[in-house]
């Protein structure tokens, strides 16, 4: 069994003046007593019951502590009352809790020491969200080409009249952001079509084709599909976290005063 109840004696003591069922003798009762405990894998969890036995120290027979008489109840009452369970029954409990206990601790030192310093990258990608627009900037030609091109090709469930793009290049990267009000609409796995697109039309500049591309697909809320060399991601987790290196990794933290 890997796991249920084991005991283990904890006490034994002798009690006079108790007269025997067996021998009618007033020899002391020897009384043994058993903590159980709940094991799993025999690690002890926590105390259950207690098992109590007596046995007349004249004629060695033994009685159950369901057939105590009462008068040995009364006069054992007080040994056994300060019987205590010794602490590894509840050595399971303890590890438990100490484990609780590390666990709170080193959540709290991570707030205290962790890496909880601001990302500026995060304020430079809000900066280029904010710069989606359903009529892109002239100067943008990839954006203005983007909007043709998805009004050409999309089908009617996107509504790409509210479409709202924007793309900005730096050194040999280039980021591409669109934002589909509807596209949490479109079924999931068809999702990652939509930034196939901006692929299909990125290649198609030769300047262009080459640098590393962070392509950022929204709903009418949040970033919804990514893709960067690291590769595509459709999913809610994470994805604005790739993007932002486009901008580089993140600053070092400045030292704490
Ligand atoms: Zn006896």
């Amino acid at each position: 069994m890997i796991y249920g109840w084991r005991g283990a004696k904890i006490a034994s003591y002798e009690i006079p003046h108790t007269i025997c069922r067996f021998c009618n003798g007033s020899e002391p009762q020897r009384v043994t007593e058993f903590g159980k405990y709940v094991h799993i894998l025999w690690i002890p969890l926590f105390p259950t019951g207690k098992k109590k036995v007596a046995e007349c120290t004249s004629c060695l027979r033994t009685i159950e502590e369901k057939d105590f008489p009462s008068d040995l109840r009364s006069n054992m009452a007080e040994m056994s009352s300060a019987v205590k369970r010794p602490i590894w029954h509840y050595l399971g409990l303890l590890l438990i809790g100490g484990i609780l206990a590390l666990a709170t601790i080193s959540i709290g030192l991570g707030v205290m020491f962790g890496d909880n310093t601001p990302d500026p990258r995060v304020d430079q990608m809000l900066a280029f969200e904010k710069q989606m627009a359903i009529n892109p900037n002239e100067s943008d030609s990839i954006a203005t080409t983007l909007k043709a091109f998805y009004s050409d090709f999309v089908n009617e469930e996107l509504d790409i009249s509210k479409n709202e793009y924007f793309t900005t290049i730096q050194g040999n990267k280039i980021m591409v952001l669109a934002r589909f009000p509807r596209l949490k609409e479109v079924e999931k796995s068809e999702r990652v079509e939509v930034a196939k697109i901006v692929d299909m039309v990125l290649d198609s500049y030769d300047d262009i084709k080459d640098k590393e591309r962070y392509i950022g697909i929204y709903g009418t809320y949040n970033l919804m599909v990514s893709e960067t060399p690291d590769g595509i991601r459709n999913s809610r987790f994470a994805l604005e976290k790739d993007l932002l290196e486009f901008f580089g990794p993140k600053p070092l933290a400045q030292p704490k005063n």
